[in-house]
């Protein structure tokens, strides 16, 4: 992989002189690239321009903001490759998993191209009021306002795409603040949207340090603040600025439910083989990554033992060759953080099925039975690769248990029984619940977010789109 110097984007422009930030790979801890740091001049210059773009940006054509879009699209699928091996050297994700997150990445900006065509308002009716005879209203929605995009280290790309493109699409100004671990495929986004005649003032590209978010953060010019990222963090942010508009997407401790009637073979492999999978996948680091399964005892030993044979099967170690399945965490700290919590969970009576070593940043495949629910594995979010297995009594119990945790983002129920499915539809406390699949299942287009400490708004482009902006009516009067 070529090592190369990326700019920063301030309001369209590329930044190419200043401090820089080099990025190492996770896996060895090479450098892959450097990133330029804005300076605080050129930090202001992009709130600048985003505030003073507003009205440009939301009076932008629907032709004119599609066409943006679709440009981004199709040149990310150009640069599908390269993006790809960009975020696996940034990041430390296996290549496989890379290729997807730039397929995903490329489909939530062709979602906002065809939102951005048919976004509109409505028309109602006053007249249902006998003293609103000839009264009509027109509603529109409005853009709040320049919005500062925060993105985490775990979808490089994917996660920045849903700030940016849902923001154009709308018609806001965005300022993005990747994560500092993995600023480069954002800034390759930066590149792409350069060649877009979007209005310069309408999107920057920050890589500022953690030390320097807190300007952004409290700028009254960036109304909207939509943060993707751990729960301290987020939750502070929002308590920083109440006034402003903020959106958290945070993170939580996914759980699964295997009910008494996915008893056959078949249903028993594919319930074993997308836990497996999707525990693990991206060593752990996914905010719906399968944390906790809840099995029916009728089931419970026949799941636990093909869910240890498929985890043992999966193969560790080099992100960049195609039979890895899983990759390093993001550091060393966050490897040895996952060790500890297992080792917290094991002295307190949990049981190892198969996993619990260390090497470097590099964490084994990890299965845990027997956990105190007060253990960290399971009741904090691990984001690693560890699962805790545990058998319930009946759908009522596993229900009680998922909702137990304080957080909720999404659950998943393997059920083939419509009556289970509508009632954890009504009754889990989640932002989405997923029927036959793990709850690591997200559509882009689909509404996506939490309740409880997982956080507050959804994204998902269209509900990104209405979270953004704000209804905005006009009354006609004589008609
Ligand atoms: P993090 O909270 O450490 O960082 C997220 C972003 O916030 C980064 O850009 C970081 O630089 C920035 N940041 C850190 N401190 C800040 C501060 N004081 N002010 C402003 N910005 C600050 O999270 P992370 O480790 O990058 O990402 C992992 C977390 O993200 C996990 O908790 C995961 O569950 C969550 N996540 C949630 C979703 C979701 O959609 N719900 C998706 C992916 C990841």
């Amino acid at each position: 992989m070529e090592k190369k110097t990326y700019p920063a984007w301030v309001a369209g422009r590329p930044v190419e002189a200043g401090d820089t930030l080099e990025v190492t790979h996770p896996y060895d801890g090479r450098v892959i690239g450097t990133a330029v740091v804005p300076s605080a001049a050129d930090v202001e210059a992009a709130i600048a321009a985003a505030h003073a773009a507003r009205h440009e940006t939301a009076t932008l054509p629907a032709h004119a903001r599609a066409a943006a879009l679709d440009h981004v699209s199709r040149r990310l699928t150009e640069r599908a490759e390269e993006l790809a091996r960009l975020v696996t050297g940034e990041n430390g994700k296996p290549l496989k998993w890379a290729r997807v997150e730039v397929s995903r990445a490329i489909s939530t900006f062709r979602w906002a191209a065809e939102e951005a065509r048919r976004w509109s308002g409505e028309l109602q009716r006053l007249d249902t009021d006998p003293a609103a005879t000839g009264r009509l209203a027109v509603v529109r929605r409005v853009p709040r306002g320049p919005v500062l995009g925060i993105a985490p280290f775990n979808f490089p790309l994917n996660l920045v795409a849903h700030k940016v493109a849902p923001a154009l699409a709308a018609g806001a100004p965005i300022v993005i603040k990747p994560a500092p671990a993995t600023p480069l495929s954002a800034l390759v986004l930066g590149e792409i949207l350069a060649e877009t005649d979007l209005p310069a003032g309408s999107w920057s590209v920050l890589p500022v340090p953690n030390d320097r978010a807190a300007e952004l953060v409290h700028d009254p010019r960036l109304p909207v603040v939509s943060f993707t990222g751990s729960v301290p963090v987020g939750w502070s942010i929002r308590d920083a600025v109440p006034r402003k508009h903020v959106t958290l997407e945070l993170g939580g401790n996914a759980a699964v439910v295997v009910c008494a009637d996915y008893a056959s073979d078949a249903d028993l492999d594919w319930a074993a083989t997308r836990i497996a999978t999707f525990a693990m996948y991206q060593a752990g680091q996914s905010c719906i990554s399968v944390q906790r399964v809840y099995a029916d005892r009728t089931v419970y030993d026949a799941l636990a033992e093909r869910v240890v044979a498929k985890v043992k099967a999966l193969r560790t170690g080099d992100p960049w060759d195609d039979a890895t399945e899983v990759g390093p965490l993001i550091s060393e700290d966050a490897a040895a953080r996952v060790e500890r919590w297992v080792s917290e969970a094991l002295d307190a009576g949990a049981k190892l099925l198969t996993g619990g070593q260390r090497d470097g940043t590099t964490y084994a495949p990890t299965v845990l039975a027997d956990v105190p629910e007060d253990a960290k594995v399971s009741c904090e979010e691990v984001f690693g690769p560890v699962m805790t297995l545990a058998a319930v009594d009946s759908v009522d119990e596993a229900f009680e248990r998922v909702n137990a945790s304080r957080y909720g983002l999404q659950a998943g129920i393997f059920t083939r029984d419509l009556q289970v499915a509508f009632r954890a539809h009504r009754d889990l406390e989640v932002g989405g619940v997923v029927i036959g699949d793990v709850p690591s299942y997200r559509a882009d287009q689909m509404p996506y977010g939490g309740v409880k400490e997982s956080g507050v708004g959804r994204e998902g482009v269209r509900y990104a789109m209405e979270d953004l902006t704000y209804e905005r009516v006009l009354v006609l009067t004589g008609l």
